[in-house]
């Protein structure tokens, strides 16, 4: 563990206080450094630069990702200002999707210890462990069970790089500052026979726990995370939706808890629809939406678009039927005898649809949202419909990954002569269509998550309320830019994800602090506060 006064090559192999070349002459005399380092000093410029020569110089993105883990655990600093120089670069690298393909690897590329392993072996000694992690001021972690990582499915332990790489961005991104930041893997098994017979693989070698053995080791890690660490928030990850829903509801009204596929994903859909709404002009009460998917992303989305509504005078009744589910089985309607729980609030007192054109025609909607996982269903008699209703025809391919989009960028606004406002959830690249160059805005995560995670930490917050992705929704909208609109572009450009999530969070603190929901006092500015509680990526001197 840093104690903070290392000197020489202990001094050189703490990442958070190493300055590898960067190093001054005085500073490597009053460090005992000289000698243990070729003797000109670089400037962090420098340094940065020499790093872009050697990514450039690499052949795959993994091995950059290679390259900027061993960066990361060497020099943190160094990292993160290359990180924050150029985000939506970066990201694809430290996150989705090279990421998925680092844990697929994840045994056979291993390399250095990062983050924190629980396995379900330890029962009865989770804070014991817990301990050994050297910080003792921990504010976030990420925590995953690894079993739906990304659209990878059961990796196991493996899936460890996703809260590492999610808990990067939250620092590239909005500044959480790393030292608080804890990933970490639960391990309770994994039902992946191919890691199972793997002599390399690294996790418990048996199959998932289930039911009360798991809910019970689940609590216990949230017990011991509350007496350790207070104020620390609890961000679940990737787990699969039979547990991801359940964990949710069991912590969310009692610890500062929630979960980003579940409440990120559909706050970045709404943040889609109100940049939208500055294209269409029409208020968001006037809006019908129907879904292509009932499934948890579905779900997810229509309740918190019918959340906003009502915070804009419909009652929930009116909202929930301004968002309508078309699944495999078509329109979700209260005569079907096939819906779950979940899914019934949103069955409309209809006559049965079964194709998604017929729904389209039907129902009128002002906007489509694709989350059904399967290609090619907005397709050219879907969007025409859509363009013949609609002025500016909402149009969200949101199925991940691109191969799986309900439609492409091109064919959106070829099909509606150019009316489509666009959103998907995998990118695509600009599209040149009558003269004009649409900007396909994606809808990623990461313009929520981040300034959340900023925003909670800041203030300390007590507990996340749907209220406050709604906020940031709004918040991440406000930034898009009349040039931005122009191109047709409704969320901020990835390149301003850091100032966009400062605002983001500025807001959302906001109302932490109206609801009484902070631990920490109420500052005169919250925009100076965020601003000052955000990490820069500068060595000490
Ligand atoms: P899910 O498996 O829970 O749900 C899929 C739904 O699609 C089900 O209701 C199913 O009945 C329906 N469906 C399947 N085939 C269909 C068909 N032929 N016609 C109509 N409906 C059909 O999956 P999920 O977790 O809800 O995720 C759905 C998709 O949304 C994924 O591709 C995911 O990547 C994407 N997603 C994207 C984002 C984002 O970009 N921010 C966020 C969340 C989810």
């Amino acid at each position: 563990m840093s104690t903070g006064t290392e000197t020489g090559y202990a001094l050189l192999r703490d990442p958070r206080r190493n300055k590898g070349t960067a190093f001054s002459m005085s500073e490597r005399r009053q460090f005992g450094l000289e000698g243990l380092l070729p003797p000109t000093p670089l400037s962090l410029e420098l340094q940065l630069a020499r790093l872009q020569n050697e990514l450039a110089e690499l052949d795959s993105d993994l091995q950059r990702y290679l390259l900027l883990s061993d960066l990361q655990v060497r020099n943190e600093t160094l990292f993160y200002a290359l990180l924050m120089s150029d985000p939506a670069r970066f990201m694809p690298i430290v996150y989705t999707p090279t990421v998925g393909e680092a844990c697929q690897k994840f045994d056979h590329i291993y390399r250095h210890p990062r983050g924190l392993y629980l396995p379900i072996t330890a029962r009865g000694r989770v804070r014991e462990l817990l301990r050994n992690w050297p910080q003792t001021d921990v504010r976030f972690i990420v925590v995953t069970d690894g079993e739906r990582i990304l659209g990878l499915g059961d990796l196991g332990v493996d899936g460890m790089g996703i809260p590492i790489g999610k808990l990067a961005l939250y620092t590239a991104c909005s500044g959480v500052p790393p030292h608080y930041c804890l990933p970490i893997t639960l391990d309770v098994g994994t039902n992946n026979q191919a890691h199972l017979e793997d002599p390399l693989y690294l996790g418990l070698r048996q199959n998932r726990v289930r039911g009360e053995a798991y809910a019970e080791f689940v609590d216990e890690f949230v017990q011991a995370v509350q007496e350790l660490y207070p104020a620390c928030c609890i961000q679940w990850e990737d787990f699969a939706n039979l547990n991801a829903a359940p964990i949710l509801a069991r912590y969310r009204d009692k610890i500062c808890t929630f979960n980003d596929d579940i409440q990120g994903t559909a706050a970045v859909a709404l943040a889609g629809i109100y940049g939208a709404l500055h294209l269409s002009k029409k208020p968001l009460t006037e809006q019908r939406f129907l879904f292509l998917g009932g499934g948890s992303a579905a779900t997810g989305i229509a309740s918190l678009i019918s959340q906003a509504m009502t915070m804009e005078g419909l009652t929930a009744d009116e909202a929930r039927k301004r968002n309508a589910l078309f699944d495999i089985n078509g329109l979700m309607v209260t005569s079907r005898t096939d819906l779950s729980e979940f899914q019934k609030p949103f069955a409309l007192d209809h006559a049965p649809v079964s194709t998604f054109v017929e729904a389209v025609k039907a129902l009128r909607p002002t906007g489509i949202i694709g989350v059904s996982t399967v290609p090619k269903l907005f397709n050219q008699a879907v969007i025409e419909a859509m363009a013949e209703i609609n002025d500016r025809p909402i149009i969200f391919p949101y199925s991940n990954p691109t191969s799986r989009s309900e439609c492409t960028a091109e064919e959106a606004y070829r099909w509606s002569d150019g009316r489509a406002i666009f959103a998907s959830g995998s990118p695509f690249p600009p599209v040149e269509y009558g003269g004009k160059t649409f900007v396909p805005g994606q809808g990623n995560n990461v313009y929520i998550f981040p300034a959340m995670g900023m925003a909670v930490l800041a203030t300390q917050a007590r507990r996340i309320t749907d209220e406050m992705f709604i906020i940031a929704a709004k918040a991440i909208a406000e930034q898009v830019t009349e040039a931005n609109l122009a191109s047709g572009l409704i969320y901020p450009p990835q390149s301003k994800i850091f100032t966009a999530s400062l605002y983001a969070a500025t807001e959302i603190a906001k109302y932490v602090f109206d609801r009484n929901l902070a631990r920490v006092e109420r500052p005169k500015d919250i925009a100076a506060f965020i601003q000052s509680s955000a990490y820069r990526p500068v060595y000490p001197e």
